[in-house]
């Protein structure tokens, strides 16, 4: 934790930076000059790492042709397999229980097929109304596969304030009829951390299979999926890992669950020295490779591996602790500097329930963030009425969150967001 705030200058700011063990990371990615990036847990930004891993996968394809799925520094054929390993740490879990494979979406859909089954009066599936939307279609759609009417079997908790979810809410909810849980671990909006070892003990108290969705805090936050017993788990790579625009997803399947078939099968999901028998019985792999699908997309996991060599190197102990130093120093000087507009700090404030970014509600979100983005501070608006700001461990600064507040106290001051229509863009 930092002290009370007490010292609102730029200079203070400055000092923060020349402190932050991590400042030496923002070299490595590519800032562009003059331009406030908050935006990294929407699309995190390119590393020149993960600009050479990509270039250098690129070149295996020219120099090894086919020979690449073996050869080279990188074999394509275990590229899912030893991602997944080294990713293991940022999830606490064993290498073998990690895959860097498929899309979020795609993903879910192989967990649900997986881990959804349905048996006698438990066949519900329980989820939140603040989830993101294509968890929910992803559920909804495997509910109707097997049957079932997603209006009666898919139950969402409520929200009581349309921001946070209440854990005894959902602990209340998980009734006899239950069979699956699908959470996030942070929510996408109002960043709220779930207590995600609590849930899982509660669910398995009542014999219910548990799994989240960690878009939002893979990369950010630590998590124990092992230790707590998560049943599994996935997420995205061009979040706070920046692996690029769609990168290659991960998942987690805990090893107590091992040698089961996957719901979604192909020829992926074999035993590596099976796969090429090319059987028409499929002899799954041990491991949580048996989730993967078909031929690994080889170019967008590249960029994956020189973005996660950072991670290895830093340790997601410390880019979680100085991901709370950036997000309280924000809030501090929010509250200082823009007390007189109609700003509210919407996300958990206390430490252990606050995930990487920020989240403001404000009226007009929609033409701030307009006005910010042509001052060149780059937030992200998730309608009706929040402001995303998410100041990044390894490439943003203390300076970066001074500065970026004082302009939101420019466009306020100056009412400069009244020269934009407050509504969304197609992307946002
Ligand atoms: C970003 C995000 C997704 C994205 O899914 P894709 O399949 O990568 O498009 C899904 N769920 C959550 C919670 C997210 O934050």
């Amino acid at each position: 934790m930092m002290k009370q705030l007490s010292d609102y200058s730029c200079a203070y700011a400055r000092q923060l930076d020349q402190e932050d063990a991590l400042a030496k990371y923002r070299e490595e990615f590519y800032v562009q000059p003059g331009v406030i990036y908050l935006d990294g847990n929407s699309l995190g930004l390119l590393s020149k790492r993960a600009e050479a891993s990509l270039m250098e996968l690129l070149d295996s394809w020219k120099q090894y042709g086919i020979d690449g799925w073996t050869e080279g520094t990188y074999p394509w054929f275990y590229l899912s397999e030893s991602l997944g390993e080294q990713m293991a740490p940022l999830v606490g879990a064993l290498p073998e229980e990690v895959m860097v494979t498929g899309s979020t979406t795609v993903n879910i859909h192989q967990l649900i097929a997986s881990f959804y089954k349905p048996d006698g009066k438990r066949t519900k599936i329980l989820a939140d109304e603040l989830n993101f939307p294509t968890d929910i279609y992803a559920l909804k759609s495997q509910l109707k596969l097997k049957g079932y009417d997603p209006q009666e079997h898919l139950i969402e908790v409520q929200s009581a304030d349309g921001n946070l979810l209440n854990e005894e809410d959902i602990i209340e909810a998980m009734q006899e009829d239950v069979a699956l849980i699908l959470l996030p671990s942070v929510l996408y909006r109002s960043g709220q951390v779930l207590d995600m070892e609590r849930l899982t003990e509660e669910a398995h108290k009542r014999g219910i299979v548990i799994g989240f969705d960690l878009c939002h805090s893979i990369g950010s936050i630590p998590h124990q999926l092992s230790e707590w017993g998560v049943d599994f788990a996935l997420w995205c790579n061009y979040k706070h890992l920046n692996g690029g625009p769609g990168s290659v997803a991960g998942l987690y399947v805990n090893k107590k669950h091992f040698g089961n078939a996957p719901g979604l099968a192909g020829w992926f999901s074999s035993k590596k020295e099976k796969q090429f028998d090319m059987n028409h019985d499929l002899t799954p792999a041990d491991t949580a490779s048996a989730y993967q699908i078909g031929t690994p997309h080889v170019l967008s996991t590249a960029p994956i591996i020189g973005s996660l060599s950072m991670f290895s190197e830093v340790g997601i102990e410390q880019i979680r602790h100085k991901s709370l130093q950036l997000t309280q120093y924000m809030m501090d000087l929010i509250r200082h500097e823009l007390s007189a507009y109609e700003f509210t700090i919407s996300n958990p404030t206390e430490d252990d329930k606050r995930g990487g970014h920020i989240y403001l509600e404000h009226p007009e979100a929609a033409r701030i963030c307009k006005a910010l983005k042509d001052e060149q501070v780059i937030p992200d608006f998730r309608a009706p009425k929040g402001i995303r700001l998410a100041p990044v461990a390894l490439y943003n600064s203390f300076e970066d969150v001074w500065e970026s507040v004082q302009i939101l106290k420019k466009i306020m001051d100056g009412e400069l967001y009244k020269n934009y229509k407050n509504e969304r863009g197609v992307v946002a």
